[in-house]
């Protein structure tokens, strides 16, 4: 089975609602001979849904960066999926290392917003991933089994059909320090083996695992080049077109 590979940018806490708009719009620009590559990009929530009028009927598809998995209600500060897709979203981020670290983020609920996401017909790209302390530890594979267990506890394999997993050594985040291909290499690999093991091999070949983790244009092609590397998650080399062009363009 192809999987299309996904190049997706994680804008964080960054850009004006003008200047996110400014930078989509340059980056649907670059990208309009694109072809066999999903492109993503993760405005915060401000900017959606003027970046996804920007970018509307061009190659540059939109992702949140977080949900809640309520539907509505009194949850001062939240946002739920299905304000998500109306504001323009396709894609929406769980469980993110920052959400993880800074905001409490459980594999609970990274499970819980996953269903949500799918209920509201997001694609939901999980992000999980070992810190240093647990590499050092030689915990990588038990962290890795653990987040991606109980992150999909009790969900179907409809509910699974677009998951995307995102692998994102928590040490390699913003750090400049980039996984070995060796490292990638062996973790991927693992985890398409327990997606088959937990859930069946159709989904273990049709989902697609991202890596994620300072990836540039000087070290994309070599982590693209895994045969278990489906795409990455961009974080710094997102948030400027002229670079995460380069990236999209890996080849
Ligand atoms: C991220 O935040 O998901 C990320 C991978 O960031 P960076 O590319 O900056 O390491």
């Amino acid at each position: 089975m192809s999987r299309t590979p996904l190049i997706a940018g994680n804008w964080k806490m960054h850009k004006s609602g003008a200047e996110a708009v400014a930078e989509a719009k340059k980056l649907a620009e670059l990208c309009t001979d694109v072809e066999g590559t999903d492109i993503m990009i993760a405005p915060t929530n401000l900017s959606l849904p003027l970046v996804a009028k920007a970018v509307e009927d061009t190659a540059v598809k939109l992702g949140a960066q977080n949900l809640y998995f309520e539907k509505q209600g009194a949850f001062t500060g939240e946002v739920s999926g299905d304000m998500l897709k109306a504001a323009g979203a396709d894609y929406v981020l769980i469980g993110h290392s920052e959400r993880r670290q800074f905001f409490g983020d459980t594999d609970e609920w990274v499970c819980q917003k996953t269903r949500a996401a799918v209920e509201s017909d997001l694609i939901p790209v999980v992000c999980i991933g070992e810190t240093e302390k647990d590499r050092d530890e030689e915990k990588t594979f038990f962290v890795l089994d653990k987040q991606v267990t109980d992150g999909l506890k009790g969900s179907g394999l409809d509910e699974l059909k677009t998951l995307v997993l995102a692998y994102e050594p928590v040490w390699a985040i913003g750090t400049g320090k980039t996984a070995s291909v060796e490292q990638v290499e062996e973790v991927h690999r693992f985890l398409r083996k327990i997606l088959e093991e937990k859930f069946s091999k159709d989904l273990a070949e049709r989902t697609r695992i991202l890596y994620g983790g300072s990836v540039n244009p000087d070290n994309v092609k070599d982590l693209m080049s895994v045969e278990d590397v489906d795409g990455a998650l961009v974080g710094g080399a997102s948030l400027d077109a002229d670079k995460f062009i380069n990236i999209i363009r890996y080849e």
